[in-house]
């Protein structure tokens, strides 16, 4: 088989909010998709590592704002690269509202939102995968909606060359380098979670 056929598959990109209590978090996925028009549906599978994961799991209740071309490299680092269990993302973060069912919504970079409220969760090993019923949703702007590949090509910086004299490993999902002769069979990237399949050599 070939691999890289599953690069061929599109995606948009999206950031997923939850609200426990007072616990505002939110995380880059690729993820949601509709699956039904009525009742209107959505899927939206996330990794058990991410604190939204489990908020999602608690609440049962989040938001899906979905990012366009404008969105900057900057929104995918806030999100994506680091996690609320350290960090309050929101703590300092201007570019959002809350929506009527009081979890923020991203009004930067992107296009629209969506809330939803899950109707079941499918245990995937790895991810949860939420079916989740659309109770509200709004159209920000009239950009077009971002793709993985538009991303790929346009949002994300070029990799920078290799400041050491070392082979590294990039992750061609976020950039994350990796300093060795062999990337570990295990490895899991720190930045975005992909494995060594996300990852190319870069000899010294
Ligand atoms: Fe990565």
């Amino acid at each position: 088989m070939d691999m890289t056929a599953m690069f061929k598959l599109t995606y948009g990109l999206f950031v997923v909010t939850a609200k426990d209590g007072d616990k505002d978090n939110g995380c880059i996925t690729n993820t949601a998709a509709q699956v039904t028009s009525d009742p209107n549906r959505i899927s939206l599978t996330v990794n058990k590592t991410n604190y939204t994961h489990d908020m999602i799991v608690k609440t049962g209740v989040f938001n899906v704002s979905i990012l366009s071309e404008k969105a900057v490299f900057d929104t995918f680092k806030h999100f994506g690269f680091q996690s609320g269990r350290d960090v309050d993302k929101f703590a300092d973060y201007t570019d959002c509202e809350r929506a009527a069912n009081g979890i923020f919504y991203i009004t930067k970079g992107t296009n629209a939102y969506l809330s939803a409220k899950v109707v079941q969760a499918v245990d995937l090993g790895t991810h949860t995968m939420f079916i989740a019923d659309v109770t509200d949703g709004q159209v920000l702007t009239q950009d077009a909606s971002t793709t993985y590949t538009y991303y790929q090509t346009n949002i994300k910086p070029a990799p920078q060359p290799p400041k050491s004299k070392k082979t590294t490993w990039v992750c061609q999902i976020c950039g994350y380098v990796y300093e060795g002769e062999e990337l570990p069979a295990d490895f899991v990237c720190p930045w975005c979670k992909h494995g060594p399949a996300d990852f190319k050599k870069v000899e010294a």
